[in-house]
């Protein structure tokens, strides 16, 4: 019996699970396919919310779906040298065969040398996010003392960047109501705050940040992390207690260790149909990625990208499988929506990420992608209902924005 093996549940893996599951039923070949997936825990992420200060609702346990679609979830850590020698070898010593694979492992943040010494955080991961809450909480107890403990770098200012530094003047303020001014700082080599966006979004991302207070040091590359001071440069300094490192994103180690092309992020090089081409047997879906849309623009690290390519890669995994015709990775539209904290949000259509909306309307956008787009919906057969590649209209499947 053929046994697709599907590394990563976030969310190129998860929806990858479930088309497959819907195709080889489709083909009514159901009871002839095992289907495992294997994460490094037995959670769904949802990362596009590790950001907020409530974290607790942003995952979800891989069973509630997986058992009841007879998919075997492994929980283990997929190690790092062989993922295409049609086996998966885990951290433990396991080794799982697969004829087809989806290898959908993600990204991870890419921090700069000169943090390497630690004592910074990140919202990249659950645990990440956790360990920064934590941190906020223990400065909150001791009654934010000193100018540092009062005052936060957060370094890139990319979307995810962007949505840390607005979100924190208020959720600061939530701790210690009481605490005299708290201080943040937004961080950015680049010479402009907003780049990539148009020019009108452009204005509102920075007039945002002035109303919010965020200290912006656009075109500032930080060259010493000592402590709790940073220093730029050219000499400025700024010292932090709660240094948050927002720097880009990698693709998983897994992609380096496989040949062939692959991109600046790492990403590995995929054909139409979302394969590696020197190992059709393997899929690559989400950040580890390298595919076109429809544009003919590299799809981005994100999750509006990720879904779908999980949803085809899980149905031409399956076609692979059986011998049937695969189907191209299409994906026409690109919208964003980038909280802006309380209240606020900015909505953009396009790849020239045109200003669609902002304030209340945006936010209510950004609100319903958070809570309901991108979460996988509970009831099971919703969710398979959205697990079929956006070819077919006929889903209703949204388009996603994020
Ligand atoms: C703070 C933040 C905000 C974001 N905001 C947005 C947004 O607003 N809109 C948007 O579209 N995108 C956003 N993104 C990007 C988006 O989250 C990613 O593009 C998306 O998660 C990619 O999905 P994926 O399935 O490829 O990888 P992931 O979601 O990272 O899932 C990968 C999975 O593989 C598992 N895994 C990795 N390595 C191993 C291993 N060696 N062994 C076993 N398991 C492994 C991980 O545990 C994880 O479950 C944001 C990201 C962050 C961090």
């Amino acid at each position: 019996m053929p046994h697709l093996v599907i590394a990563g549940g976030g969310f190129a893996g998860f929806w990858g699970a479930l088309s497959a599951v819907r195709q080889v039923a489709e083909l009514g070949r159901r009871p002839e396919l095992r289907i495992t997936l294997v994460n490094r825990d037995a959670y769904h992420g949802i990362r596009p919310r590790f950001y907020e200060s409530e974290i607790a609702s942003a995952r979800a346990p891989l069973e509630h779906w997986l058992t009841p679609l007879g998919i075997r979830l492994v929980v283990g850590e997929i190690h790092k040298g062989q993922a295409v020698s049609r086996h998966l070898h885990l951290a433990d010593g396991r080794v799982i065969g697969y004829d087809a694979l989806i290898l959908a492992t993600g990204s991870h943040l890419s921090a700069p040398d000169v943090f390497g010494a630690g004592g910074v955080f990140d919202v990249d991961t659950y645990a990440g996010a956790g360990a920064l809450d934590r941190h906020l909480r223990t400065l909150a107890d001791g009654g934010f003392p000193t100018q540092a403990s009062r005052t936060v770098a957060v370094i890139g200012a990319g979307l995810t960047g962007l949505e840390v530094a607005t979100a924190l003047p208020g959720r600061l303020r939530a701790l210690a109501p009481e605490s005299p001014g708290f201080t943040v700082h937004l961080i950015d080599r680049a010479p402009e705050i907003g780049l990539g966006y148009e020019r009108k979004a452009r204005h509102y991302i920075r007039d945002r940040l002035r109303r919010l207070g965020v200290v912006v040091h656009a075109g500032q590359e930080v060259v010493r992390h000592e402590g709790c001071r940073l220093v730029l440069e050219g000499g400025a300094v700024v010292p932090a207690a709660t240094i948050i490192l927002a720097t880009g994103l990698r693709a998983s180690p897994l992609a380096s260790a496989v040949s062939g092309p692959r991109d600046a992020l790492g990403r590995l090089a995929v054909d139409g149909f979302l394969r590696l081409p020197e190992h059709p047997e393997v899929l690559a879906a989400g950040d580890v990625s390298w595919a076109r849309t429809e544009a003919n623009r590299s799809a981005l690290m994100s999750c509006q990208h990720a879904i779908p390519q999980g949803k085809f890669a899980g149905h031409n995994a399956v076609n692979f499988l059986f011998g049937r015709d695969l189907v191209p990775y299409a994906q026409p539209r690109y919208n964003t929506c980038l909280d802006l904290g309380p209240g606020d949000a900015l909505a953009t259509v396009g790849w020239e990420r045109r200003l669609k909306s902002i304030g209340p309307d945006a936010k209510a956008l950004k609100t319903e992608i958070l809570t309901r787009w991108i979460h996988p919906p509970v009831a099971l057969d919703e969710a398979l209902a959205l697990a079929w590649p956006p070819l077919d209209r006929r889903s209703g499947a949204p388009d996603l924005a994020g």
